[in-house]
């Protein structure tokens, strides 16, 4: 299995590659919005939801104490297991989170956000991002 390091090292580079690839074409990349909140969800994706959330892992330790949030979810899912299927790996992590950030939220306001502070499209691009750099994750643990 890849260290985290070499995760994070294969990610950046392919997201490079392809930035580079991109703006040589012309696609995509003339939003620089969308761009930046695409590198960010690929950021988050890459150094801290990873698939190996689900065991003792470096990117469960960059939580620090709030590692506690992940304790659950590393009982509940095997290690290379379902955590690590290239479809819906990441979107049972993001809604694991998402469910407990919104949870603490309500704790703390007696009430849910009222209305969606965010565009719909930054989320979805922000998604893509996670899931692009989990599916990196996965094909690096595939090959070695
Ligand atoms: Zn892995």
């Amino acid at each position: 299995m890849p260290s985290y390091n070499t995760h994070r090292i294969f990610n950046y580079l392919v997201f490079l590659v392809i930035s580079v690839l991109l703006y040589k074409s012309n696609v995509f990349i003339t939003n620089l919005g969308l761009y930046f909140i695409l590198g960010a969800g690929f950021y988050i994706g890459t150094d801290f939801i990873t698939p190996d959330l689900d065991i003792e892992s470096t990117a469960i330790k960059r939580w620090g104490v709030l590692k506690i949030l992940w304790l659950p979810y590393m009982w509940l899912f095997k290690h290379g297991q379902s955590s690590h299927n290239i479809l819906y790996g990441a979107v049972v992590r993001v809604l694991y989170i998402s469910l407990i950030i919104l949870g603490i939220y309500y704790l703390l306001f007696r009430s849910l956000p009222s209305e969606m502070m965010v565009s719909p499209v930054y989320v979805f691009v922000f998604l893509t991002g996670i899931m692009a750099a989990n599916a990196l994750h996965i094909v690096l643990d595939a090959v070695f």
